[in-house]
């Protein structure tokens, strides 16, 4: 009996033991060693829903296809509301996102006090990981901004580029660095500033392997001659040579990476810049394939995650939804985002080709040639029927801005379209019923998605300023 319960004894232990040691591995796999934060400006569950939505009609599906990233294990939705505003600008939402704390509309990386706040980024450098901070639009722009620079206004582009030497980080990439002060003769060029303080550039992806083989830090940009408006090109009016989101984002890796003896290993913080710019613009075709750009991208990193899948954090969010984008229309239960399948030019570049054509033609254009500019580059009467009420309305827009001369433009934040390629725009997201309230952002709370070591804290409701204190929590590490 007593070699019964000895032997019960030792069994019971061996179980314990074994508890333990698995209990203790699991919760170490939990702290992840490489941290991707991923951040769709302006990318609400709309923005998401459309593109899904559009992938299922394109194969004859209702619903049913996903992106990968949304079958992520872990779904949350987070606030975004600012100190001062029920709607988020980008730098507030981006200060929120890399401090954990609120502030104003328009202030950047620091308290609504103006007391300097320390991102993330800032403390997983202090710890000893090597830290990338990449965008599709400028370096110094609000989000990329948001995760090293500290100024009361996110427009004091100058003053941010001038913040990114002191911190250290390993890899910056991007459009371009915004200088529009730097052009001034007393300031000196943002480039050359960043360049003598150690940071090699690399302007565009052909230039990287030679940069990174003699820098210990990069900053790789767009070649000027493709860095229109400092930003990435739209996905949708790409010609094939330009630098892109995952292009960078395997760069990033690559070079955050390299260093085997970095046993810390890395933080890397993405931004998808312009899917918050189409929906400015209310343009529908171009922002599905924004969000399809930033799942490429996610692509990237869910690969990284294969091969390192017990040392890994992905979270993915947006700063704020954009354009009040609705999956609706006034005509009932029906959904038709395949009619945006022949939209071939983004809503910036079908005015410009518009403009393009009056000025070649000395102002004298004919309505056969701007029904053709509208079937090639909309598929309009090409794919996509059009009434004889939707045609007039074309028509008559074509005899304000053409014949009249009567242009009346629309200016949205990040650009100024004609009335032809307004009407056109607003016609095919019509027909497509993508509806929009607004050229502002909206204030109806984002998703999130996470998967990998540490993910669990990201289900369920909550703030934008939990995120980064999540994630700091994650791994596990005291700052
Ligand atoms: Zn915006």
């Amino acid at each position: 009996m007593l070699r019964c319960n000895k032997s019960l004894w030792f069994v019971f232990a061996f179980v314990l033991i074994c508890f333990f040691a698995v209990s203790c591995s699991s919760s170490k796999d939990k702290q992840p060693k490489y941290v991707f934060y991923l951040i769709g400006d302006g990318m609400g569950l709309a923005q998401v829903s459309a593109t899904e939505a559009y992938l299922s009609e394109l194969e004859g599906k209702v619903g049913g296809i996903s992106l990968p990233f949304t079958q992520f294990p872990v779904i949350g939705v987070a606030t975004t509301f600012s100190a001062n505003r029920g709607i988020t600008c980008s730098s507030a939402a981006g200060t929120a996102l890399a401090t954990g704390i609120k502030t104003k509309n328009n202030m950047l990386g620091m308290d609504p006090d103006t007391l300097a706040l320390k991102s993330i980024a800032y403390k997983f450098k202090e710890a000893g990981y090597k830290v990338g901070i990449t965008t599709s639009v400028g370096v110094n722009h609000a989000t990329p901004a948001a995760f090293y620079g500290h100024q009361d206004n996110r427009s004091k582009y100058y003053e941010i580029g001038l913040e990114l030497p002191g911190t250290g980080f390993d890899f910056f990439a991007g459009a371009s660095m915004m200088e529009p002060n730097g052009k001034m003769k007393d300031q000196k060029s943002l480039y050359e500033i960043i360049a003598k303080s150690g940071y090699g550039i690399a302007y565009g992806a052909g230039q990287y392997d030679s940069v990174k083989n003699v820098s210990e830090r990069i900053l790789l940009v767009e070649k000027p001659e493709y860095n229109a408006y400092d930003a990435l090109a739209y996905a949708i009016d790409r010609k094939g040579n330009e630098l892109t989101l995952p292009v960078i984002v395997e760069k990033a890796i690559d070079f955050l990476g390299k260093d085997t003896k970095n046993d810390k290993g890395f933080f890397l913080m993405i931004e998808g810049g312009k899917i918050d710019w189409s929906s400015h613009s209310n343009d529908g075709g171009t922002t599905i394939q924004e969000v399809m750009d930033f799942s490429a991208t996610i692509d990237k990193v869910i690969e990284f995650y294969d091969a390192h899948p017990n040392e890994t954090l992905i979270v993915i969010t947006a700063d704020h939804e954009t354009g009040g984008m609705s999956l609706a229309s006034k005509s009932g239960y029906i959904l038709n985002a395949k009619s945006l399948k022949g939209q071939k030019i983004s809503k910036e570049l079908l005015s410009a080709r518009f403009h393009d054509l009056s000025v070649e033609k000395g102002g004298k254009v004919q309505w056969d040639e701007i029904r053709t500019i509208l079937a090639n580059e909309l598929g309009f009467w090409n794919g996509v029927e059009l009434t004889e009420d939707q045609e007039n309305e074309l028509k008559k827009c074509y005899n304000e801005a053409f014949v009249k001369g009567y242009e009346k433009e629309q200016k949205t934040l990040y650009s100024t379209t004609g009335a032809m390629a307004n009407v056109a725009m607003k016609m095919l997201n019509d027909i497509a019923k993508i509806g929009w309230t607004t050229n502002s952002h909206s204030g109806i709370p984002v998703p999130v998605y996470a998967k990998g070591a540490g993910s669990s804290e990201f289900a369920g409701k909550m703030d934008n300023t939990d995120i980064p204190k999540k994630i700091i929590k994650a791994t596990g590490i005291s700052f």
